[in-house]
């Protein structure tokens, strides 16, 4: 058994979003890849819980979570691209509700990470409205929850999603416990993310947005935590580290344009794991975000997991990996970063 835990319910394939990217078929794809791998074995199962309608109010209005129980019960949309069925309120509860559970789990010392297999995703749901397939910011929730419930002070939220994780930035803005750390390809929905974005306030300085240009592979992404994300955790010193783990970013993903392989995700994991290991105890919990080609989104979380868990696999890759190379545009937006972060940090 390793030390790494997973949640998973399968009210989360409750949420109907008929013919949709963000489709039930990403968890069972999933789930399936664990169960025949005999992956799952090794991992200690979390059960998911409900959160509590308070709890998701840390984060979201009042007035838009009404909304949001009553654009299910109708069947109807948040937004053009976020449609909702009978039981997605109760599945977006479940959803906020199992990162909880997995932080709890963390926090309990049951295990030392856990990956929460959820649906819907989070991370661009703004605190009084839902869009880009997200209803309930699963990210905020759990990190306002671990500070409130379990006393823990700085946070690291990383996104490797390939959109920018607005909802979760805005979340945090002014408020210097959180960092936010996002890469994401620009131009792309939701258009936010700018290298100019730092946060407002007490917050300033600890938003970190990396946006990279199409096309970015393994070696881009790496170079930016090299250069960036690494030597600011260094200082920032977090005591728990949360992950948007969008899966958007693989080469064969239609809604984008990176060419990330599922080996890359690995490696990034790595990356992670390594800051949580060096300032808090190796504690982690990620959350899935995006992630719409099954091959690429299954065999890149065993990946993640694999990475997590020390599990010693050899993760395979669905597609011919696209040959990796450090682009030059990669290095000049790394100096662009730096030059408006080192107001704040040292590199
Ligand atoms: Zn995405």
């Amino acid at each position: 058994m390793s030390s790494s835990g997973y949640v998973y319910h399968p009210d989360y394939l409750r949420h109907n979003t008929g013919m949709h990217p963000e489709c039930s078929e990403r968890l069972s794809a999933i789930m399936k890849l664990l169960q025949d791998s005999e992956v799952i074995a090794r991992l200690h199962e979390i059960d998911a819980r409900y959160a509590t309608v308070d709890q998701i109010k840390t984060t979201h209005e009042d007035t838009y979570i009404k909304h949001v129980e009553s654009m299910c019960q109708r069947e109807g949309h948040l937004d053009m691209d976020t449609p909702v069925s009978r039981d997605s309120y109760n599945a977006a509860l479940l959803a906020a509700g199992g990162c909880l559970s997995a932080g709890d789990a963390v926090m309990r010392g049951d295990v030392e990470n856990a990956f929460c297999l959820v649906r819907p995703p989070g991370h661009h749901a703004e605190s009084d409205r839902g869009m880009g397939f997200c209803l309930f910011n699963n990210i905020a929730i759990l990190a306002k929850y671990l500070q409130s419930t379990h006393g823990i002070g700085r946070i690291l939220i990383v996104d490797w999603d390939v959109h920018h994780g607005n909802g979760t930035e805005h979340s945090f803005y002014d408020d210097s416990s959180v960092m936010y750390f996002s890469t994401h390809q620009s131009p792309l929905y939701p258009g936010s993310g700018g290298i100019g974005s730092v946060g407002r306030g007490d917050g300033e300085g600890y938003t970190v947005d990396a946006p990279l240009s199409p096309g970015a592979h393994d070696s881009d992404f790496m170079y930016v935590l090299d250069e960036i994300l690494v030597p600011i955790s260094d200082q920032f010193e977090p005591d728990f580290v949360l992950v948007s783990a969008g899966f958007d970013t693989h080469h064969a993903d239609a809604l984008a344009g990176m060419n990330m392989s599922c080996s890359g995700f690995e490696q990034y994991a790595k990356v992670v794991k390594k800051i949580a290991d060096k300032h808090c105890n190796g504690r982690i919990v990620v959350t899935l975000e995006g992630g719409y080609d099954l091959k690429a989104l299954s065999h890149s979380v065993m990946g993640v997991f694999n990475a997590l868990g020390d599990l010693g696999l050899k993760v395979s890759e669905p597609y011919p990996a696209p040959r990796d190379s450090l682009s030059s545009s990669t290095k000049e937006r790394v100096e662009h970063i730096k030059a408006v972060q080192q107001k704040y940090w040292k590199f």
